[in-house]
């Protein structure tokens, strides 16, 4: 193990971004090359507050993923390895199983394909069931068929995060919190950072911002497509005396057309159950505000994809808004599956911001995306399941650092 390296030197790698995908392949690289000096740059005080902190706590298995794509690899193998993970460090992480309920006959099509996707993908323990096998499982759900996938869970992935930059400074590398990287320039020797603590010339970057990543990655020299355009993911909760309408995970059928998986009813491992997240475009890219951010609208509306996304998407679009202004609508999303559920019985929680990558021609990109420029690596689309995927993406990532020239 080498001696911590100063934050503002030298360093064989550069990651810049604290999320669980930062901190993954930052001890990934030191778990490979224990004496290489590495540094990871967080704009925040602390690690895992954008959407690492933020988000569902689900521990995917597999089941929505085009076969053959980066996500349905990595999210069955980051699956198991995090559970191991959170087994050796202490951290509950709990298969408590999903179900996906088809409401009615006219979504059993799309429950068919996701199930032939759910096989193809290998998940483990796949079960196809009827309406009272639903009751069994889920005695207040409704529905006229369903998906359970025993090895899905929840886990709390900022404690995930935290638990991998404990790893990284047991390693010799250093979590350099509070230190926003400001700019990028590549030269023959090394990849010049700049930040709030000075400079380090790195040997090799990987990018992992999440919602910044695209301004990263352009400043670095890479083209600007795919651009990031952020999604609130507005939560609400049970009332505690209404927490047991619900035992683990119920989720809809999700539209095929769009990568977000529909509001869905989540027990987390301190009880609480989750209600959405809703998916409506956000005035900003950074969680920790709700005021619009000129730069981030900006950047959203110069972006002729957004322009195409809202002429394709215009319903869905519509149907969000009323989502996001009213408990009535997302009240009756989660009453369509379990039926007992009324707005009264909602209370505020928190929300997220997805970072949503988008091309030029109005495509929001599906699957992860990393790619290359001179001397670094980045990760330019990391939606749902890459908190799963993390320790497997890690590897990738990786591996891609290593091969560069
Ligand atoms: C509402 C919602 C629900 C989700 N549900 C699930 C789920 O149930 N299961 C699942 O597997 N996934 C889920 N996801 C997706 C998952 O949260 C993300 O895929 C994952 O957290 C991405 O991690 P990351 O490290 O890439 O990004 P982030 O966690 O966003 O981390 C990026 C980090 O980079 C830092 N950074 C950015 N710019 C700079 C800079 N210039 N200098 C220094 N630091 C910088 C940021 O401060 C941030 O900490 C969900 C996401 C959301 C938003």
């Amino acid at each position: 193990m080498g001696q911590a390296p100063d934050p503002s030197g030298e360093v064989d790698l550069a990651v810049v971004g604290a999320g669980i995908v930062g901190l993954a392949a930052a001890r990934e690289a030191l778990s490979r090359r224990p004496d290489s000096r590495v540094v990871v740059f967080e704009r925040e005080a602390e690690v895992g507050l954008h959407q690492t902190g933020r988000n569902s706590g689900v521990v995917h298995a597999g089941v929505y993923y085009a076969p053959g794509s980066l996500k349905a690899r990595l999210c069955a193998a980051g699956a198991r390895e995090l559970y191991d993970y959170c087994d050796s460090r202490g951290i509950p992480a709990t298969r408590c199983g999903k179900l996906i309920v088809a409401v009615d006959r006219g979504e059993l099509p799309r429950l068919d394909d996701l199930e032939r996707r759910a096989r193809a993908n290998g998940v483990p323990g796949l079960r196809r069931l009827g309406p009272s096998e639903i009751r069994e499982v889920e005695p207040h759900a409704r529905g006229a068929a369903a998906l359970h996938s025993p090895a899905t869970g929840i886990v709390d992935f900022r404690r995930v995060a935290r638990a991998l930059a404990a790893d990284v400074t047991a390693a010799g590398g250093t979590v350099a919190t509070s230190c926003a990287v400001e700019s990028v320039e590549p030269s023959s020797r090394a990849l010049h950072l700049r930040h709030s603590m000075g400079a380090t010339a790195a040997r090799r970057a990987v990018f992992c911002a999440g919602p910044w990543s695209d301004r990263l990655a352009t400043a670095a020299g890479a083209r600007p497509e795919p651009r990031i355009v952020p999604f609130r993911g507005a939560y609400l909760r049970l009332a505690p005396e209404r927490r047991d309408l619900v035992r683990a995970l119920i989720y809809p059928v999700p539209d095929p057309r769009l990568p977000f998986l529909g509001v869905h009813l989540t027990r987390r491992a301190d009880g609480e159950v989750l209600v959405g997240p809703t998916a409506r475009m956000a005035a900003t890219r950074d969680v920790t505000t709700r005021r619009p951010r000129v730069a981030d609208l900006r950047s959203t509306l110069a972006w002729p994809g957004t322009w195409r996304l809202m002429k394709s998407h215009w319903r869905a679009g519509l149907a969000e808004l009323r989502r996001a202004v009213g408990r009535g609508a997302l009240a009756a999303e989660a009453a369509r599956y379990v039926p007992e559920i009324e707005a009264g019985d909602l209370l505020p929680a928190f929300s997220g911001i997805r970072a949503q990558a988008l091309a030029h021609d109005g495509t929001l990109l599906d699957d992860f995306v990393v790619s290359e420029t001179e001397r670094a690596v980045h990760v330019r689309n990391a939606p749902s399941p890459a908190a799963t995927s993390s320790l497997a993406l890690a590897r990738v990532i990786v591996d891609r650092a290593e091969r560069l020239p």
